[in-house]
């Protein structure tokens, strides 16, 4: 077990988890400024400037994961970082968030964060040509609780239907039980699909799906990628019914020697 003693950081090897997110809603993901807002004002979707594809951020599916997570293990709410704004921070080495997620923003913590998650750009094949700008317009009607008046307020979103990808999530194993650890990043995966990304979820938008999943492994002195046909193009269902059996093919190749 990680204790105390620990000192040395040793990174054994990596494991890269890839796949297809496919919206089963229409997403919603804006400007940080939008986000903010509770209420949501005409607002457009976040894309990447250079070729005005909407995007998922890292963070913002990141920071879901992270959120859901917290919520499942109970973790304490214990910083705020501004207005009505409260996260979970610690420096315990052995937090299950923590350990996984790491510390946000700048805060310092006892162990390095395992997992990265990459921006995942969309695919521009997934949506008819016909939808322009690759992003449909939702009308909403807000009501005003004490006039019960209607004001109605433009979303856009990109279409159910479209995929995004390559997602990318990489997971560093610094000690052995990072291996078992990182089945709590499908655990997490599995509570975003019941859940949304973006915004406006509770009106039905972000349901996601992961799709075709494949993992592979770096690790050693030559840093190789390995795969295995038992991990790839998986529903994210199917790879936790075999997350035993990886839970084993990782640590065979990554600790072999029980990461003395
Ligand atoms: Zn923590």
């Amino acid at each position: 077990m990680g204790d105390a003693k620990q000192v040395k950081v040793k990174l054994y090897g990596r494991i890269i988890l890839t796949g297809t997110i496919r919206l089963r809603t229409g997403l919603h993901i804006g400007t940080s400024k939008d986000t903010l807002e509770i209420g949501g004002v005409d607002g457009p979707v976040i894309r990447n400037p250079v070729d005005r594809l909407p995007y998922i951020p890292g963070s913002s599916l990141k920071g879901k994961m992270r959120s859901l997570w917290e919520k499942v293990n109970g973790a304490d709410q214990n910083k705020s970082i501004g207005k009505d704004v409260t996260i979970h921070v610690c420096s315990k080495h052995d937090c299950p968030v923590c350990s996984i997620y790491g510390a946000p923003g700048e805060e310092a913590t006892a162990a390095p964060t395992r997992l990265i998650v990459r921006d995942v750009p969309m695919n521009p094949n997934s949506i008819p040509s016909t939808v322009a700008d690759y992003t449909e317009v939702k009308w909403e009607a807000a009501i005003d609780r004490v006039t019960s008046a209607a004001s109605p307020r433009q979303m856009e979103r990109v279409p159910a239907g479209a995929t995004f990808g390559p997602m990318e999530m990489v997971f560093s194993i610094y000690m052995k039980e990072d291996v078992k650890r990182f089945t709590h990043v499908l655990r997490a995966l599995q509570l975003v699909e019941d859940d949304f990304l973006g915004g406006q979820g509770s009106r039905g938008s972000g349901k996601v799906s992961f799709e075709n999943l494949a993992i592979t492994v770096k690790a050693g002195a030559e840093y190789a990628e390995q795969a295995d046909d038992r991990f790839k193009g998986k529903s994210l269902k199917d790879l936790v019914a075999v997350q035993d059996e990886l839970v084993k093919w990782v640590e065979g190749l990554v600790v072999p020697n029980g990461g003395a």
